[in-house]
């Protein structure tokens, strides 16, 4: 190829763009098109002014990154973390141009965020960092350009600010803008445990393709947050046995099964929703290792790696966290022939749940839970029957074959409508 590839230092951006490279070599991408789907289309950089409870004035920066609108307008969340910085939101923009693509949905990919430590705010303090993030970045977003969406360190009362402080701005509601809003705010019955949904549902769909009874399988779940405690919900309710939970306070595991109903009443009682003190299962040093079947990595980044992945035992792994694994990491795992359904197909459930949200603000007409969950469940198992039969065609793994039908639409669209701006 004789396009000059991008590196990053920032490991996600780095993973991210190697990913892209391996799959765009294989495919035979012109190297036009490679070009263009390497670079993003905008990288906004913002400062943040913000007088603080105690009458100083603090500077945070901001950032959002649009990488591809080809398919339709950017989708992506806004995440508040000290970490945060515009290589980490390149690299989840990219992951998420695939995400859409894959899906099947109407847009491409963004990401944003602001470098803030949440646990030194006030609650004041957040508001103001975030009506003048969004005023500053006004003509970025948008129902037909770009529509944000909670992410680490923000929820639905942010996305509230958000579109109230637009609204004055532009004299007129406009709830499209955003998704993941509080159901009695145009938000929408199901988003809350859309991703986790998704997830099981691909491990299911998983199950019935290898030919293995959900009830004779076993499921460890690194990441009790909103994520892996759905995730491990509704595997429990399909009859699959959870032995194994985690958060950042440890990893629990019990051999005849976690009560998760147990465990759900435990976070919802501890202060900071933790499972610090379940007592449902013996402490281990790392649900990661743990003997099961189906192993879901929904907790954080960069968790299976050259010095992890080896340890693992699952035969299956379902991705729920963005990133959970590395590009060393991953060719660990197909060396011990690990089946990994990939991030960005395993855990796409929330964005299309926010694409449902989306439909139902712009038409004015809400769904109930039911026909939301069904037309989520309808969707993930089809695309995943696609990538499983597509791996299998031409003979790679997951991740390889979810990359190639997600860069061939998005180039395909590309081409379509040809360079301008
Ligand atoms: P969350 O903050 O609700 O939960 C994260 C959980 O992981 C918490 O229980 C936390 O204690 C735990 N955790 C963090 N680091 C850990 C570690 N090293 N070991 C064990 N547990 C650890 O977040 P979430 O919304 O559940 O998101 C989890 C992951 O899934 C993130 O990577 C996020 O980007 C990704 N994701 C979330 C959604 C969504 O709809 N919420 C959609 C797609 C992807």
């Amino acid at each position: 190829m004789a396009v000059e590839k991008r590196t990053s230092s920032n490991p996600e951006l780095n993973t991210a763009l190697q990913n892209f490279y391996g799959a765009a070599e294989e495919m035979g991408l012109s190297d036009g098109l490679t070009e263009i789907l390497s670079h993003s289309e905008r990288k906004f950089c913002i400062s943040i002014p913000v007088e603080m409870d105690d009458g100083t004035i603090k500077v945070f920066d901001g950032y959002r990154v649009q990488h591809n609108t080809a398919i339709g307008p950017a989708k992506g969340g806004i995440r508040y973390d000290k970490e945060v910085n515009l290589d980490e939101c390149e690299a989840l923009a990219i992951a998420m141009t695939w995400k859409c693509a894959l899906a099947g949905i109407p847009y491409g990919g963004g990401k944003g965020g602001v470098s803030v430590d949440v646990l030194k705010i006030s609650k004041r303090e957040k508001e103001k960092i975030s009506r003048t993030y969004v005023a500053r970045l006004d003509k970025a977003f948008g129902a037909w350009n770009d529509i944000p969406a909670p992410d680490m360190g923000t929820d639905g009362q942010v996305m509230v600010w958000f579109i109230d402080t637009l609204s004055k701005m532009r004299n007129q509601l406009e709830p499209g803008i955003f998704t993941g809003k509080p159901v009695n705010f145009w938000g929408s019955l199901g988003r809350n445990e859309a991703t986790g949904l998704g997830i099981s549902t691909c491990a299911l769909e998983l199950l019935k393709t290898v030919g293995k009874d959900p009830k004779n399988t076993t499921v460890a779940v690194q990441g009790f947050g909103n994520v892996g405690s759905f995730a491990a919900k509704f595997m429990d309710e399909a009859g699959s046995k959870v032995v194994g939970i985690s958060d950042i306070t440890g990893s629990y595991y019990n051999a005849n099964g976690i009560d998760i109903k147990a465990a759900f009443e435990h976070i919802g009682k501890h202060p900071k929703k933790l499972l610090e003190g379940f007592a449902g299962g013996e402490k281990i040093e790392e649900v990661l290792f743990a003997d099961c079947d189906i192993l879901m990595p929904c907790a954080a980044g960069n968790q299976i790696t050259k010095d992890t992945a080896d340890k693992i035992k699952a035969k299956y792994i379902c991705e729920g966290a963005n990133y959970p694994t590395t590009t060393e990491g991953d060719e660990i795992l197909a060396k011990k022939g690990i089946i990994a359904v990939p991030d960005f197909l395993a855990n796409s459930g929330g964005v299309i749940g926010s694409y449902f949200e989306w439909c139902q603000d712009l038409s004015g007409f809400f769904w109930s839970r039911e026909e939301y969950n069904k037309r989520l469940v309808n969707i993930m198992g089809s695309n995943f029957r696609d990538v499983w039969a597509y791996s299998q065609e031409k003979n790679v793994k997951m991740r390889r074959a979810a990359f190639l039908k997600a860069i061939q639409r998005v180039a395909e669209r590309s081409e379509l409508r040809g360079i301008f701006l």
